[in-house]
């Protein structure tokens, strides 16, 4: 049985509140559009794979026995409405460079090996609310929240009883 699995990095306790606050400060500006995202759903993609076997889980696990986790910390500074996805989300205008390098590592290393290729640039977001639709006013301007990178995990995406869920397959820390 295949899984859906995809790469991201975990949000700290501190940072998670943070985010928690700024969903309640925003609700009221996009007026009933879109649903919360639960806090334990929070995340930073940095890999999208899509369906994979267990024999290609075992193999990509085995490429990926070793990986160094950057040291970085961003600064989600800014909001993003995104129409076609249909989400709002907490981003950065400056992307740390070694963040990317290994964003891009994992894509390369999935469109090789024949699982989901991404066309669109590595642009690190938090996804705050889904099924936005239609939003018309400009998103306010916000206080930064600090992440910092510890952790990647490797998570397989499941449909929970209350909408989906990720489980954590793998971590790797420094
Ligand atoms: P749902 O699809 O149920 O609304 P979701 O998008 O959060 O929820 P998944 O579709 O399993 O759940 O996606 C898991 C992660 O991978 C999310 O961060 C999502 O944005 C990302 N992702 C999903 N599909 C793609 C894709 N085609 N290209 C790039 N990233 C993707
Ligand atoms: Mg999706």
């Amino acid at each position: 049985m295949a899984e859906r699995l995809f790469f991201s990095v975990p949000l700290s306790r501190i940072s998670q509140l943070e985010l928690i606050r700024l969903q309640a400060q925003l609700s009221s500006d996009l007026g009933g559009h879109g649903r919360v995202v639960p806090a334990a759903n929070f995340h930073l993609t940095l890999a999208f794979l899509g369906n994979v076997t267990q024999q290609q889980k075992t193999q990509l696990l085995a490429r990926w026995a070793e990986m160094t986790v950057p040291e970085v910390s961003l600064e989600l500074n800014r909001l993003a409405y995104w129409p076609r996805a249909g989400v709002v989300c907490a981003t950065t205008n400056r992307t740390p460079m070694a963040l990317a390098d290994l964003a891009h590592a994992l894509r390369r290393d999935a469109a090789e090996h024949g699982f989901h290729q991404s066309h669109a640039p590595f642009r690190p977001h938090i996804t705050l609310f889904r099924g936005v639709g239609g939003l018309k006013e400009e998103l306010p301007e916000i206080k930064p929240v600090p992440m910092t990178v510890q952790e990647v995990d490797l998570m397989v995406s499941v449909m929970g009883p209350k909408g989906v869920e990720y489980h954590s397959v793998k971590r790797w820390g420094r």
